[in-house]
């Protein structure tokens, strides 16, 4: 499965993460690629706005490593940007979070790239331009 789309704003990357949110199933992990700026935080707040969490409460977590949000599932919203290592995330008990029954989104999931269960499914964001934002989602087929 693939499937493309492209947004012109904050907002609409917003609109797009609470659409997409509603389209999972619980204990579903999902991988948010990009560079700093692309528009991973501003999707998470989407996705926390279709779950009922107020999103102005979502921030990266790049100093805490996770976040936990309870809505109408719960969303463990992890930043590895400053992890060294996959132990790092190991360390604070990752694959509970990954093979629990909560919504788990990952920004800079590269960094713990082995953790990552197989059934993940992979964002790739790209900002052509100050406003623009490509979203590719890819989940791979069982
Ligand atoms: P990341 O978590 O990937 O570092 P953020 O979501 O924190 O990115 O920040 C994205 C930045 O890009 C914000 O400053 C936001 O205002 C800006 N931006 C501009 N256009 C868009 C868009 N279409 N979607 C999302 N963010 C956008
Ligand atoms: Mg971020």
């Amino acid at each position: 499965m693939e499937k493309e789309f492209t947004t012109t704003s904050p907002d609409e990357t917003i609109a797009r993460g609470k659409e997409f949110v509603a389209s999972l199933e619980a204990g579903e992990v999902v991988c948010l690629q990009g560079d700093l700026g692309a528009g991973k935080t501003h999707f998470v707040k989407g996705m926390a706005e279709g779950l009922g969490i107020e999103s102005d409460d979502v921030s990266s977590p790049t100093f805490t490593l996770i976040n936990e949000y309870d809505g109408d599932k719960l969303l463990y919203h992890f930043d590895c940007y400053r992890m060294e290592s996959p132990r790092e995330a190991l360390e604070i008990g990752a694959e509970e979070y990954f093979y629990g029954d909560g919504v788990t989104v990952i920004e800079w999931p590269e960094r713990i790239e082995p953790l990552i269960p197989p059934e993940a499914i992979w964002i790739s964001i790209e900002a052509p331009d100050k406003n623009t934002r490509k979203f590719v989602i890819r989940k791979r087929e069982p």
